[in-house]
């Protein structure tokens, strides 16, 4: 058993039943082994700390969380880039054989090798921020093959980097050249044979879907869903990104753990995703590389409590960010969401939308990804965009420099 005390250290544990996030000044931190041991005074039963650690006033708060990216891929999409730049529309592109068409050709070409060392340059960046946590989703190979190529890549980074890594499968992110016309042949090879493979084996924890007109339609999307369910999967959606496909509604009734995007999401259809408690995930870099207008709506969100989680959804098509704390502040900007908001939305919410209860939060008892920040106040992290690095932080316990 190993006991470390953070001494003279600023608290924010994230907790959302606080209404200032949990704040605490000139208190303790105790970690034990992995765990959160105290947050205040450990009272009369602390034990004898192995580490002390005077925090000299800084900030402890929760390792951020990335609940949603497409991390592992193959190529670039610069040329896709100049060509948006001077006014070609996304969808016109994907209809040409761009957009995730040329990622899935670049991805089912490049060594396993090439694909990790990429990978680990990007999630570098994220985890140099403060991320301790990421998802990362499939669906730049579509076919077996490359699809567990890329969740076995995705499960490395954790090994590589100081990272829990939560793996999605997304098969139906678009719909593979072999297909063409013939999208529910495809809907069958995802459901009948590659969701019960992914299960079986333990490649990802979950399943999401592009539901979209340019993706799938809600009748193919809740035949993914019934597959997921039947395998004991957590359901995930891309929904209302650029229409209202009436996706949020169908997996609030899947009881999924999340819905993303959500630009075109129909205020009335929020109390639906309240009762099902399921995350609203906001991803302001693909609003703002698509020069999108239509928001969110957050205030609808708000008003039927849904908690809102914020992500890099990094991708290399339509938001090649690798930064959430940079996301972060665009969804300030952008959709109108509070610093504290923002915050939460990269700790707790961000782990409630992995179903991750033991992260996200300083709390006794939880997962001790800590990290601590030079600054006078957490909303420093918010205001000046991409501007702070962590101090130190601990990562299930262990103490990373
Ligand atoms: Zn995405």
């Amino acid at each position: 058993m190993v006991v470390t005390l953070i001494d003279n250290v600023n608290i924010m544990s994230m907790d959302p039943s606080q209404t200032d996030n949990g704040v605490l000044r000139q208190t303790q931190l105790w970690i034990q082994d992995d765990k959160i041991l105290a947050v205040g005074s450990a009272g009369a039963y602390s034990p004898v700390p192995d580490h002390r650690i005077d925090a000299g006033g800084k900030w402890a708060l929760p390792g951020f969380i990335d609940c949603h990216t497409h991390l592992v891929y193959g190529g670039s999409r610069a040329d896709e880039f100049r060509q948006r730049l001077s006014g070609t529309r996304y969808q016109d592109i994907a209809r040409a054989g761009g957009g995730i068409q040329k990622t899935v050709r670049d991805t089912r070409t490049a060594a396993p090798q090439n694909l990790l060392q990429h990978s680990l340059r990007r999630t570098r960046r994220l985890v140099e921020e403060g991320v301790t946590t990421i998802e990362v989703k499939s669906g730049y190979g579509l076919d077996e093959q490359t699809e567990l190529t890329m969740l076995n890549v995705a499960e490395q980074l954790g090994v590589y980097l100081p990272v829990t890594v939560m793996r999605t499968y997304l098969g139906a992110h678009t719909l593979p050249h072999q297909y063409k016309d013939n999208a529910d042949g495809y809907i069958d090879f995802v459901c009948n044979t590659m969701i019960p493979k992914i299960a079986t084996g333990e490649h990802a924890s979950a399943v999401d879907v592009f539901c979209e007109t340019m993706g799938f339609t809600a009748a193919q999307t809740e035949r993914v869903f019934q597959a997921a369910r039947s395998a004991g999967l957590a359901i995930k959606l891309h929904a209302e990104q650029l229409s209202d496909s009436k996706g949020a509604v169908l997996a609030a009734r899947y009881q999924a753990c999340s819905v993303d995007h959500i630009e075109y999401l129909d205020p009335n259809d929020v109390p639906a995703l309240a009762e099902a408690g399921c995350v609203a995930v906001l991803l302001p870099g693909a609003f703002y590389y698509l020069k999108e207008t239509q928001c969110p709506p957050v205030s609808a969100l708000r008003q039927h409590n849904v908690p809102m989680a914020v992500a890099s959804d990094h991708n290399p098509g339509t938001s090649p960010i690798c930064s959430l704390l940079t996301c972060a502040t665009m969804a300030c900007i952008e959709f109108g969401l509070t610093c504290e908001e923002a915050l939460l939305g990269i700790t707790a919410y961000a782990a409630q939308a992995l179903k991750l209860p033991d992260k996200g939060r300083l709390l006794a008892g939880l997962d001790a990804d800590i990290c601590l920040w030079d600054i006078e106040e957490p909303a420093d992290l918010i205001y000046e965009m991409n501007g702070f690095r962590p101090y130190c932080r601990w990562v299930g316990g262990r103490y990373v420099d």
